[in-house]
């Protein structure tokens, strides 16, 4: 099971068995923010950037 660490929270979240691609948008279950994957790194680990809400 891969996951990754919430930028916002710091929980870490269990991903869905699948491959991901640049620009998939991955939802936080713990505190709601919206993650989107900017590159993927070599041995599969994403780098990721929060996406702000604009209020
Ligand atoms: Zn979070």
């Amino acid at each position: 099971m891969k996951k990754i660490k919430c930028l916002e929270c710091a929980n870490d979240i269990e991903l869905e068995s699948k491959d991901y691609k640049i620009g998939e948008v991955i939802e936080c279950p713990f505190c709601g923010t919206e993650l989107e994957i900017v590159e993927v790194k070599e041995g599969g680990d994403f780098v990721l950037d929060v996406i702000e809400e604009e209020k």
